[in-house]
């Protein structure tokens, strides 16, 4: 069986340095917000191209405390309205109720499953504050055109990177591939930041929850470091209501270990996804658009079909497992009942077509040439 992700796999190679880490940090006697911890928030805040890098619990928290710390600036307040994909995956619209926003869908493209900023537009209202942009599947969305509403608009650009890691490192500090011309001079003003998760199947995971935030404005830092350890800075004195939600200390320590790989992992997808793009060849499957430029990372390879539990099942047969993401778009979702009445065409058809092939850093190329081989015997 080849399976979709194999997790021991990816980190077996790891398996001796992570020993010696948990050794280190049993000797440091030191188990939370410590010296891995600080190591990290660094690396990775020179890694993303960021001044600053918040660590905390997961993905999830990351995204709720950028938009409370936003608060916390009064840059916005309860009731105010976020544009945010569709089709995203639950947790980012689920960060927006939890801070008590409230979350306006736009329909991606078909093509790239991203948000289409040509859609945006007729979203805004007066009560509009920000957008919460979803690199998803690992690729880019369309930050130049987005950003350009934003600032228009005057709204504040947060980014879900928990599928993304590494697509925007060389990218942030471009800004021409950012602003249009005209938004470049405002460029300073825009308060921006981004959610990471390191969840163990994410493209750099470790092994349990783990999420980081990075920003370049440091008001924001200030109050996220904050925010995240009960709105402490200094033990017992605490400036605003915060929670728990902190990188674990040796959690950082394996993250450490991994981000240096990072770059030559996400190379090893672009090449397999390379390889099924020109080498999957049957009418009956769609695969996804990719411009062949590094603002994709692949952390799935996403591709639609119109009878997918038949292909699926096909697979399975012949010793393939996939996996649907997602197969209920979230404003179907009993627990947005409130959303179960609206109609959004294409993120519907996108949840009852998509089919996600096996792609890590540990695919073979004799399982890649065997799924392509099953694949168009279909
Ligand atoms: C995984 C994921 C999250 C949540 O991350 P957790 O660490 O699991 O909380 C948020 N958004 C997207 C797009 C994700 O894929």
């Amino acid at each position: 069986m080849i399976p979709f992700l194999d997790l021991k796999k990816i980190n077996k190679p790891y398996e001796i340095a992570f020993q010696e880490k948990l050794k280190s940090v049993l000797e440091n006697g030191w188990y939370v917000l410590g010296k891995e911890v600080e190591t990290f928030e660094k690396a990775f805040a020179g890694y993303c191209e960021s001044k600053y890098c918040i660590g905390v619990g997961n993905g999830l928290d990351a995204l709720v405390l950028i938009f409370k710390g936003c608060v916390e600036l009064r840059k916005l307040q309860k009731g105010d309205e976020v544009i945010v994909p569709a089709n995203t995956y639950i947790a980012t619209i689920l960060a927006i109720l939890q801070a008590d926003l409230i979350p306006i869908l736009v329909e991606p493209r078909l093509e790239t499953y991203n948000i289409n900023p040509e859609l945006i537009q007729e979203k805004i209202t007066s009560k509009t504050k920000a957008i919460l942009a979803v690199h998803l599947y690992g690729q880019l969305a369309e930050m130049k055109a987005i950003n350009a509403i934003a600032e228009k608009h005057n709204l504040i650009v947060v980014e879900d990177c928990a599928q993304s890691h590494g697509v925007n490192s060389k990218f942030k500090s471009d800004k021409k591939l950012q602003f249009s011309d005209t938004a470049l001079s405002g460029v300073e003003e825009l308060l921006q930041a981004s959610a990471y998760s390191f969840y163990p199947g994410k493209n750099l995971g470790c092994l349990g929850d783990g999420g980081a935030i990075t920003t370049n404005d440091p008001e924001l830092a200030k109050v996220l470091f904050s925010l995240r350890n009960y709105g402490s800075e200094k033990k017992y004195h605490n400036e605003c209501i915060g929670v728990n939600s902190r990188l674990d200390e040796l959690q950082a320590g394996f993250l450490n270990l991994k981000l240096p790989h990072l770059d030559s992992d996400n190379e090893k997808r672009r090449a397999i996804a390379k390889r099924y793009l020109s080498e999957i060849k049957n009418n009956k499957i769609v695969l996804p658009f990719w411009d062949f430029s590094n603002n994709h990372v692949f952390h799935l390879f996403v591709i639609r079909t119109e009878n997918r539990e038949k292909l699926q099942e096909y697979l399975i047969q012949n010793n393939i497992q996939t996996v649907i993401h997602y197969p209920i778009p979230p404003h179907q979702q009993k627990a947005f009942s409130q959303w179960n009445k609206l109609s959004f065409p294409i993120t519907e058809k996108i949840h009852k077509e998509v089919l996600s092939l096996p792609i890590s850093p540990v695919l073979t190329a004799s399982e890649v040439d065997y799924v392509i081989e099953i694949l168009n015997q279909y």
